[in-house]
């Protein structure tokens, strides 16, 4: 027979993951469709900036055969030439990106210091200096990244069009649909998740909420009260050996290692996992935010 105290903990792990995934719900959406939006904005933006060399795709065309005896190129748009259209197009959406993730980000942070809160009675800052660093240094870095990624697309659809001599009517049409790609369904590799786009946001707006969750109890623990803290999983069977193994683990000190290294979720993108915290010595923080006896 299950003990009553498994139980209560298991009640208790299953209202946390749900509480995370409810306090998220719409961030991730908003995040999802912001990305979908500014993405269809680049791809417009990066073909019409491109088309200026479209009559080289031409097969027959005069411009495509005089372009490529005098530059002795291999490909009709050079590499040097269509990525600095492109870097053109980044810039064009830099601002837009980064008030998206922000916004998001922002949200995601408060919705984990304020649940943090509840448990140990310390409000989460927005203002303050550690959430504002996180903001600016994951912001930053994350707008980077999806825009490599999105850069690689582009040159693989490019590749593609050179080898099979695309016309710019059919490269237009595969661009298009490479940027589209990003939204559309990512298939049964990832069940929770639906598109990059959304991948993208679950992945940021969790790694925000445990964020605002850990900077909520390092403000407790710079007061003087140690917090413990414990690995939750969502307890189902698509969770990762990697963080059954971190559940495994006993209570650690607020800074200390799980044994995937970590010290906090999430452990990969898309990772569903959250923490359990409690004043250091046993007591449950959630039971008695005095912390008394
Ligand atoms: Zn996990």
């Amino acid at each position: 027979m299950a003990s009553l105290t498994s139980l209560v903990a298991e009640a208790k792990t299953a209202a946390i993951i749900l509480n995370k995934e409810a306090a998220l719900e719409a961030s991730v959406e908003q995040l999802t469709a912001d990305l979908a939006r500014l993405w269809k904005r680049q791809s417009r933006a990066f073909i019409r900036l491109l088309s200026q060399y479209k009559g080289r795709l031409s097969r027959q065309g005069l411009e495509s055969l005089a372009y490529r005896i005098a530059a002795e190129a291999a490909d009709p748009i050079s590499e040097g030439e269509w990525v600095e259209l492109w870097e053109d197009v980044e810039k064009l959406t830099e601002a837009a990106f980064a008030t998206a993730l922000v916004n998001g980000m922002g949200a995601a942070l408060q919705a984990g210091g304020d649940a943090e809160t509840l448990a140990l009675g310390v409000a989460f800052d927005l203002a303050s200096q550690p959430a504002q660093d996180f903001l600016a240094e994951k912001g930053g870095l994350l707008i980077t990244r999806v825009n490599k990624t999105t850069k690689d697309q582009i040159r693989v659809t490019l590749g593609k069009s050179w080898e099979e001599k695309w016309s710019w009517g059919r490269l237009g049409k595969e661009l298009e649909s490479r940027f589209a790609d990003m939204t559309t369904p990512l298939g049964p590799v990832a069940k929770h998740i639906r598109t990059r786009g959304e991948l993208i946001a679950i992945t940021e707006l969790g790694n925000a909420f445990e964020e605002g969750s850990m900077q909520t109890a390092q403000t407790l623990e710079s007061a003087g009260v140690m917090i413990e803290k414990k690995w939750l999983t969502s307890g189902d069977a698509r969770v990762s050996a990697g963080c059954r193994e971190n559940s495994a683990a006993d209570w650690l000190a607020l800074n200390g290692l799980f044994p995937s290294g970590h010290t906090r979720p999430l452990r990969f993108p898309g990772c569903r996992c959250s923490l359990e915290k409690r004043v250091a010595g046993g007591q449950r923080a959630s039971a008695d935010p005095g912390g008394g006896a």
